[in-house]
């Protein structure tokens, strides 16, 4: 079944790097049958749209703001980025919720705008290791889905990420049983079919196991997807 495989870059790349990066991933992304999206920093849009041509892979973004324009110094916003060809925008993002204090209700504005733009929202959530230690972790992370998707969310329009913080960047992954439990209990929760995801230190070597677990439509990668040998090998896991 086709899959989803969302990279994050981050706050990381160059021109120099995507010069051998994209040649090396190409030829996996104009013949997967997986629905791959590149989130690159802004800077490399306009390069990276270039260098995706002629493949499948869809360009993403890592953040917005919620208004279309404005007196927003520094910021970006949706429609701007759906006019440059990006189809998907990550939100709430943990290190976007803990490093730059985004809460909920902002994360449910900025999905909003982004479906206003027609684009597709990726919708971040997952609990801290204080919360996964006190067997909190579902209902936690159920609040924190309930509180992110505003009344535009359709099937079509949102995909949602579980990223428990403590996976993201530690080399610590869920549990396959932590994992399917709590793709279970969004499925139940979210009662319209919106595409799950896992993210937090997915690789080449457990890409296949977690993208085999029910509910997991598909995954988001951080550091594995800057590594060409890894991401062409998770792209083709599934
Ligand atoms: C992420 O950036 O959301 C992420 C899951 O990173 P990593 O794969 O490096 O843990």
């Amino acid at each position: 079944m086709k899959k989803i495989i969302v990279a994050n870059w981050k706050m990381n790349g160059s021109i120099g790097f995507m010069n051998t990066f994209i040649p090396a991933i190409a030829p996996i992304l104009t013949k997967t049958s997986n629905q791959i999206i590149i989130c690159p920093p802004f800077p490399y849009f306009s390069s990276l749209t270039t260098a995706l041509k002629g493949t499948k892979a869809q360009l993403g973004a890592q953040n917005c703001h919620t208004d279309p324009q404005g007196a927003f110094t520094g910021e970006v916003s949706a429609p701007m980025l759906a006019d440059l060809g990006c189809q998907a925008v990550i939100v709430g993002h943990s290190e976007r919720r803990i490093l730059f204090e985004e809460s909920d209700d902002l994360v449910k504005a900025k999905a909003a705008a982004i479906h206003a733009a027609g684009m597709t929202a990726i919708i971040c959530i997952g609990e801290n290791l204080t919360t996964r230690k006190s067997g909190h972790a579902i209902d936690s992370v159920i609040l924190q889905l309930q509180a992110s998707l505003p009344p535009s969310t359709t099937s079509q329009n949102t995909l949602i990420a579980y990223e428990p913080i403590w996976a993201i960047g530690t080399g610590l992954t869920a549990s396959l049983q932590e994992i399917t439990e709590m793709h279970h209990a969004l499925h139940q929760t979210t009662k319209i079919p919106i595409p799950l995801l896992y993210g937090g230190s997915v690789t080449d070597q457990n890409a296949k196991d977690i993208l085999s677990l029910p509910h997991v439509d598909g995954v988001l990668v951080g550091g594995a997807s800057l590594k060409a040998e890894a991401f062409c090998k998770i792209v083709s896991a599934s």
